[in-house]
């Protein structure tokens, strides 16, 4: 009699519908108030309105003579100098002209403000060389921005410019979706740290730094705990629970196969409620995810690019998401294969490729063996193909999607180029870039 086959409690998941369960269980953490010089990169959770007018007052935009723009004489008496900073409530009259700094308020009368460039002074009185238009080298008052108005609204991201003008309008905190912060956990008994010395059957845990380097460059806070944690129910149950009330996200790595050590799911349904428990992709099908203490908790499987490209697809999109981003996908391109790809029609599959122009649009190839523990097939490539379910091997010519993982996300809401979805669909929004 054969043995039973074993099975997993859990179903096996589309992309889609892991991906759905995922962003279904999470929102953006709540707003705090925060100075400026911690808000750039985050994502504003206010409307701002404008207090003031920008500029709250007429300014020359020149240094020059304020004049009257219909006074035809090309002669005026020079009555005094207004500087920037300082208003000393002056008046042009027919004939007369006062000196002006950029940026200083303009005189009662001026309508218009010769450059010192058109212009030369002597004993007190100007020749002009040029005339003026009414308003030429002014910049009324409200010109940018009517006080009322609102300037940013409520899920901004803020760069420089959006800083900028917070800090123009008198704002020197704003409402914002805190940065999340990660705890990464690499669990397994033949892991240890960087600069220990290895013993048979021990290896370096290198996913640790991996995905620690993953989260930062999400521009997220990330830590982890001093050493790997072995394949023990107690060690591990404590880890957790220390790593998870310092964080607003648990990544594991390693643990959640069917393995008589693999801990992780059974810790995780017993802390918590588990909401997707395998997923059709290859590689990283044990990927996990569940809610504990009301925390999201990723479960990566242990390998290493299982790890990274589960990172890549789902954990960067979900702590995104509660940074309050709404852009959560890469670009996604149409791309040409230049070799023969086998795939797997049964799962989804991120193969690891590099992507090149050429003439007639964009080309890759695989970059190196692509077997879930060569981490090098990671490095230096600069797309992930998405081989769909449901299609056999592609031979060389086959057009395929190819997520950018070195760009930035420029996709909003559901991926349009989602692996989940048709190749078909995709290719009508793929997106144009250089590479
Ligand atoms: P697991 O998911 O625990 O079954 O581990 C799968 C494979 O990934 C095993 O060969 C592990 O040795 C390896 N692995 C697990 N965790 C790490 C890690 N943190 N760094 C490097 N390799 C790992
Ligand atoms: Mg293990």
């Amino acid at each position: 009699m054969n043995p039973a086959k074993r099975s997993c409690d859990y179903p096996m998941l589309t992309v889609d519908e892991a991906w759905q369960r995922i962003a279904s269980a999470l929102k953006p953490l709540p707003p705090v108030c925060k100075p400026l010089a911690e808000i750039p990169g985050l994502m504003l959770a206010e409307d701002i309105v404008a207090r003031d007018s920008m500029p709250p007052f007429a300014a020359a935009s020149m240094d020059g003579y304020a004049v009257i723009s219909g006074d035809s004489s090309s002669e005026r008496t020079v009555t005094g100098e207004q500087d920037a900073g300082i208003d000393l409530d002056l008046a042009v009259t027919w004939g007369t002209a006062v000196r002006i700094m950029t940026g200083a308020p303009l005189p009662t009368g001026a309508d218009a403000v010769i450059p010192f460039e058109n212009t030369s002074e002597e004993a007190g009185v100007v020749r002009l060389l040029a005339s003026a238009k009414p308003g030429a080298n002014v910049r009324p008052a409200g010109q940018d921005i009517t006080a009322g108005e609102t300037v940013l609204s409520c899920g901004s991201e803020l760069g420089p410019a959006e800083i900028g003008l917070l800090a123009s309008l008198g704002y020197n905190r704003a409402w914002v979706h805190p940065r999340p912060r990660v705890a990464i956990l690499a669990t397994g008994d033949e892991l240890v740290s960087v600069d220990a010395t290895l013993r048979p059957g021990q290896i370096r845990d290198s996913n640790t730094p991996a995905l620690l380097a993953a989260a930062k460059s999400c521009g997220f806070d990330a830590f982890t705990l001093p050493h790997p944690i072995g394949d023990n129910a107690s060690a591990l149950e404590q880890a957790v629970v220390t790593s998870l009330s310092g964080c607003d996200m648990l990544v594991t790595s390693g643990g959640v196969s069917m393995g008589t050590r693999d801990l992780v799911k059974p810790l995780l349904a017993k802390l918590g409620e588990i909401l997707v428990g395998r997923v059709a992709i290859k590689p990283g099908k044990p990927l996990t995810f569940a809610l504990v203490q009301g925390k999201p908790v990723f479960g990566l499987a242990g390998f290493p690019v299982s790890s990274l490209v589960g990172f890549e697809q789902f954990v960067r999109p979900a702590l995104r998401l509660l940074a309050g981003q709404r852009l959560l996908w890469r670009p996604c391109v149409e791309v040409r294969l230049t070799q023969d790809l086998r795939h797997d029609p049964e799962r989804t599959e991120f193969q690891r490729a590099v992507v090149e122009t050429a003439p007639g649009g964009y080309w890759a190839r695989g970059n190196g063996p692509q077997g879930s523990g060569r981490l090098k097939s990671l490095a230096g490539a600069n797309a992930l193909l998405i081989l769909p379910v449901g299609m056999g091997d592609f031979p060389a010519g086959s057009r395929v999607m190819a997520s950018l993982i070195n760009r930035p996300e420029t996709l909003e809401d559901l991926p349009i180029c989602h692996p989940g979805k048709s190749n078909a669909t995709l290719g009508k929004e793929t997106v144009r870039l250089s590479l």
